[in-house]
């Protein structure tokens, strides 16, 4: 069942990539764990995937711990300060800083255990009230001052987009930050790579990366629907 699952998220990746002339190798798919067990990850290890998303830092602390294989553990959601220690040594990428705060708290961090830490600045294109993450018109004012710390390196943007029925009413929001990622990549700002768009999850993934997504957020499209009572 997981095998179907991601064979087809797979062969849609290529697909999207097809339809606008990009390379899929362009295009890095996050497997998205959150609420599930470490059974399912070992069986979409098993097929390939080293990239893996959870939401919560306690949830991936544990899986962190539990699973012996090399994979790259992605935080996606929402990170307080005060758990930041807790991680930093931990992830591959933190796609979820939304404040200097954030980042401040991050580098000091990463300077007490010796590491860089990569991460992506959100924004919240939509200006959805329950969202997290920055609006757009501050982006570059936080780029800039994030630069200027040490061991934080940012690699990107990152959105999330509303949930909606038709994924094509989110085009317009990843066409945005898509631009706004284009127009700081050229500012050439020291110490900021502008590499990776992080945008597009299970129901929009598609359009997201024909309007230039490098990394999508794939759950539910793998695992199956989460269930948050257990
Ligand atoms: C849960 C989550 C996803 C994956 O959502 P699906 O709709 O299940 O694909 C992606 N990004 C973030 C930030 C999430 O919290």
């Amino acid at each position: 069942m997981l095998k179907e699952n991601l064979e087809a998220v797979q062969k849609n990746i290529i697909e999207a990539c097809k339809k606008v002339g990009r390379d899929s190798n362009e295009v890095t798919l996050i497997a998205v764990s959150k609420t599930k067990p470490l059974s399912d990850i070992e069986e979409i290890m098993d097929l390939g995937v080293i990239e893996f998303g959870e939401n919560k830092v306690q949830e991936l602390v544990d899986k962190y711990e539990n699973i012996k294989a090399p994979v790259h553990w992605h935080l996606i959601g929402h990170l307080q300060t005060n758990k930041v220690k807790y991680i930093v040594d931990k992830v591959a990428l933190i796609h979820s800083v939304d404040s200097l705060k954030l980042a401040e708290q991050i580098s000091k961090e990463a300077v007490k255990k010796n590491v860089i830490s990569n991460i992506l600045v959100q924004v919240n294109v939509a200006k959805e009230e329950t969202k997290f993450g920055i609006e757009t018109e501050e982006v570059y004012d936080l780029v800039e001052k994030i630069s200027k710390l040490p061991n934080i390196s940012i690699q990107g943007l990152m959105t999330i987009a509303p949930f909606v029925e038709n994924p094509e009413e989110n085009r317009l929001i990843f066409r945005k930050l898509h631009q706004l990622y284009v127009d700081i990549k050229q500012k050439n700002i020291d110490n900021v790579n502008m590499n990776v768009l992080s945008m597009g999850m299970t129901n929009d993934y598609q359009v997201a990366i024909e309007e230039g997504a490098t990394m999508v957020r794939v759950g539910t499209g793998i695992f199956g629907a989460r269930n948050y009572n257990i």
